[in-house]
């Protein structure tokens, strides 16, 4: 493609984005779940941090709360993407409740991992956003073994019983950069660290954080779809910044897309968090139409392919009603 005239209005529309297969599985498992035992479903927690997914399944019946003990006994509940601590599926259980998990098997399998490693004795650090709904999961699964790493300065700070014996695991929706930076510094302090048996960070994390990457250098202003409480979305904005974006903004919707950003604006980057629809896409590229920027190029630098079944749970009670 020619490079563009200075000052020409054009959008560079950042691919992969959006959906990933963990949250598209843990809506489906939502919708289904309506379908076949009808409302109300309780879901404990945002089945994913998305406000227009959460309102959307809200207004078909499901009933978001924040702990299980606000289920009504003997009802359903599901548990979020982001998974959960064996704590909270105990108190399900002791309530009665039947549940779905919808918990993503990525981050299943970094539960998987953390009990494992502790069950040898090992210590944990935990690279990730203490408060987070996946991290306090994570964390419940060997509270004893597992200490929290926000950031590099407490990467720097950190105490660990027995440096010979430790592990780090991640949450799934860091900035891959400054992980690597969090790692670093802790293998430095303490060099038998040992890496995960694989990636933490997923493949739909880096995917995105790579395809903006790409486009950050070439952007005047890059605008990120996401809800403010998504790990990965919010990533995105920094990443866009740190590759030379010269503004960057996160939007949940269309409509808070602020005209004032567009002065002196040639090229926008756009693209959105793992929990992201492309509809709340579309709507921000016809807005962007509108302002003179209908030159959109997608800029491909991952295809994805990756699908993962549904639930257990659900798909026991889809197969016996044919
Ligand atoms: Fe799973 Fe990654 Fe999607 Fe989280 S962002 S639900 S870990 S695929």
């Amino acid at each position: 493609a020619a490079a563009p005239v200075a000052g020409e209005k054009r959008v560079l529309l950042a691919a992969p984005r959006g959906y990933c297969a963990g949250v598209d599985r843990a809506v489906i498992a939502v919708e289904k779940a309506l379908e076949h035992y009808g409302a109300p479903v309780y879901v404990r927690k945002q089945i994913v941090h998305n406000k227009h997914v959460v309102s959307t399944l809200e207004e078909r019946g499901a009933i978001f709360v924040e702990e299980t003990d606000e289920v009504p006994e003997g009802e359903l509940v599901i548990f979020s993407a982001h998974g959960v601590s064996p704590a909270v599926v105990q108190s399900a259980e002791d309530r009665g409740l039947r549940t779905i998990d919808a918990t993503c098997p990525l981050v299943t399998k970094v539960h998987r991992e953390a009990v494992r490693f502790a069950k040898n004795d090992n210590e944990i650090l935990l690279i990730g956003h203490e408060g987070h709904e996946e991290v306090e999961g994570t964390y419940g699964e060997a509270p004893e073994s597992t200490t929290i790493v926000n950031n590099p300065e407490e990467a720097r700070t950190i105490e660990v019983k027995n440096p010979d014996k430790l592990i780090w695991l991640s949450q799934t929706t860091l900035s891959v950069d400054e992980t690597m930076e969090i790692v670093q510094i802790l293998r430095e302090r303490f060099p038998n660290l040992q890496d995960p048996p694989s990636d933490d960070i997923c493949y739909a994390t880096s995917n995105r954080q790579a395809a903006i990457k790409k486009i950050a250098p070439q952007a005047d202003l890059v605008i990120v779809v996401g809800s403010a409480n998504s790990s990965n979305s919010v990533r995105l904005v920094e990443v866009a910044l740190e590759y030379g974006a010269k503004a960057a903004y996160r939007v949940d919707y269309a409509h808070q897309v602020d005209e004032n950003w567009f002065t002196g604006v040639g090229t926008v980057g756009v693209t959105s968090g793992a929990s992201v629809p492309e509809i709340l896409v579309q709507d921000v590229i016809r807005l962007l139409a509108d302002y003179g920027y209908a030159d959109v190029s997608e800029v491909v630098t991952a295809e994805e392919d990756i699908l993962f079944s549904l639930p257990k749970e659900l798909r026991a009670t889809l197969k016996e009603r044919g």
